[in-house]
């Protein structure tokens, strides 16, 4: 989860109103679960799907898990395109966009407020393509997020599509020297499928703990005996300077041979198409809690969205399945002209080293961190509190603490941190009395 910066909460004005034409930018999860929304409302006007893969959408989280594992080959969504009557052009990769209400301002680089474009215009344009353009009414940017490359001379893999999963799991056989460049989810869910598979594989970790961007070091050092036990080679605190061919180049003069290396430290939205379209940009779209962007009529979702989060009053980007799959219910109500607010408490999942690990909430600006139960156990929980309330949990291999956990998140009731701490009182009844 990221916590872009950006200016105090924002509302851009409602568009009212039906649209003949919406263009949805990007074809992954964001996008598809937008057209099933729409249609599923009942709209009938004309949907467009412009997606930069020549694949129909599928889904991502298999693809570190039951695709590397051999259990699965083929991840796609449903419903089809074909039965929610999109119109789709794959393969094709927007370039551009120019909305009518910037009115040559997108030409000039003039960049007003979002308040200020929003007065008196008008929502649609057009998008423009590597292939043509299209026009709309409404648009959406559903185009996702792309791994961050390491400097260096040698072609590094990634883990983000399917065809980068099949052809990893192609290579992954006993003996195969691996680095993995990060300890985060993506970093953690090759090195399991990896190690069963017998490869001799080297983590390397810039921070001082797993998954500290995601969790935070305390958390994620909770985490860290999971590698050796798997037989996975751990390397805290090690920054990599590039990726050569034959192996990693390690600051401070080190060398790690390998015989593959996968870059794996962290995705971000490669948003530069839309530089001079008046659409404000801050590591991602910046849209306001209906979803909706700084140009009327355009609208984001899923990993590309820095939403306003109402709950914890700062902008969110968070690069979650169950975003993506649950703020298209508001975007689509937005689009066919409601008001409808997104204001979820984030959640997220990941399945490493036998254990399936939940999260939910931000624990971004909270005080203390609770342990529950014992972390060298087969399931613990920690919690996070801001004053008495709890606003963020993680989960190891306990899915009932998760679900109770989340709603007292979301109840933001006072709870006790004693009975917080103790695995046998549940979650629901930690709330002070
Ligand atoms: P995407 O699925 O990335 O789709 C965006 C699409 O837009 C892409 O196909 C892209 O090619 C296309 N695009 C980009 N730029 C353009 C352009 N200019 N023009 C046209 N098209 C463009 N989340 C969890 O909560 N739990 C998990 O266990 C989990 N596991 C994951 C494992 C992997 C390997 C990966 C990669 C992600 C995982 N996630 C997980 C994250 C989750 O899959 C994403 O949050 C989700 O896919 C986001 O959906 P999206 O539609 O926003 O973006």
């Amino acid at each position: 989860m990221q916590h872009p910066g950006g200016d105090a909460p924002q509302r851009f004005p409602v568009v009212p109103g039906i649209p003949d034409r919406i263009v949805i930018a990007g074809a992954g999860l964001a996008a598809l679960r937008t057209a099933e929304e729409l249609r599923g409302r009942g709209y009938g006007g004309a949907i467009t799907l412009v997606g930069a893969e020549a694949r129909p959408p599928y889904d991502r989280p298999p693809l570190s898990k039951k695709v590397l594992s051999g259990e699965l080959d083929d991840t796609s969504l449903s419903p089809d395109l074909s039965s929610l009557k999109v119109t789709a052009c794959l393969g094709e990769t927007a370039t551009g966009l120019a909305a009518d209400s910037q009115s040559g301002d997108s030409q000039s680089g003039n960049s007003r407020s979002g308040a200020e474009q929003s007065r008196g215009s008008r929502p649609g344009g057009v998008l423009r393509t590597d292939r043509g353009e299209h026009r709309f009414d409404r648009l959406v940017l559903a185009t996702g997020a792309r791994p961050m490359p390491l400097a260096g001379t040698a072609a590094q893999r990634f883990l983000h599509s399917i065809d980068e999963a099949l052809a990893l799991r192609e290579l992954l056989r006993p003996g195969l020297r691996l680095a993995i460049i990060g300890a985060g989810w993506i970093g953690a869910e090759l090195a399991t499928a990896a190690a069963a598979r017998g490869c001799q594989v080297t983590v390397l970790e810039a921070a001082a703990a797993p998954l500290a961007g995601g969790i935070g070091p305390q958390a994620g050092l909770l985490t860290a005996s999971w590698y050796a036990e798997a037989g996975v080679d751990l390397r805290l605190g090690q920054r990599v300077d590039s990726v050569e061919p034959g192996g990693v180049a390690l600051a401070g003069g080190g060398w790690l041979a390998a015989d593959e290396v996968v870059t794996a430290i962290g995705v971000r939205p490669d948003l530069r198409w839309l530089d001079g379209s008046g659409v404000a940009l801050d590591n991602g779209v910046v849209v306001d809690a209906g979803l909706s962007a700084s140009v009327p009529g355009v609208f984001a979702a899923g990993d590309c969205a820095a939403f306003w989060s109402q709950r914890y009053q700062r902008r969110l980007r968070v690069e979650h399945w169950d975003v993506a799959v649950h703020g298209p219910t508001v975007l689509a109500a937005n689009l066919l002209g409601g008001d409808d607010s997104y204001n979820p408490v984030p959640y997220f999942w990941s399945e490493q080293f036998g254990r399936m690990v939940q999260y939910a909430g931000s624990h971004h600006g909270a005080q203390r961190m609770i342990v529950r139960g014992d972390p060298a156990g087969a399931r613990w929980a920690a919690c996070w509190l801001a004053g008495d309330t709890m606003t963020a949990l993680l989960t190891v291999n306990s899915p009932r603490d998760l679900s109770q956990g989340r709603r007292l998140i979301e109840s933001a009731l006072p709870v006790d941190a004693g009975l917080l701490s103790d695995p046998l009182v549940p979650l629901h009844a930690a709330t002070r009395s």
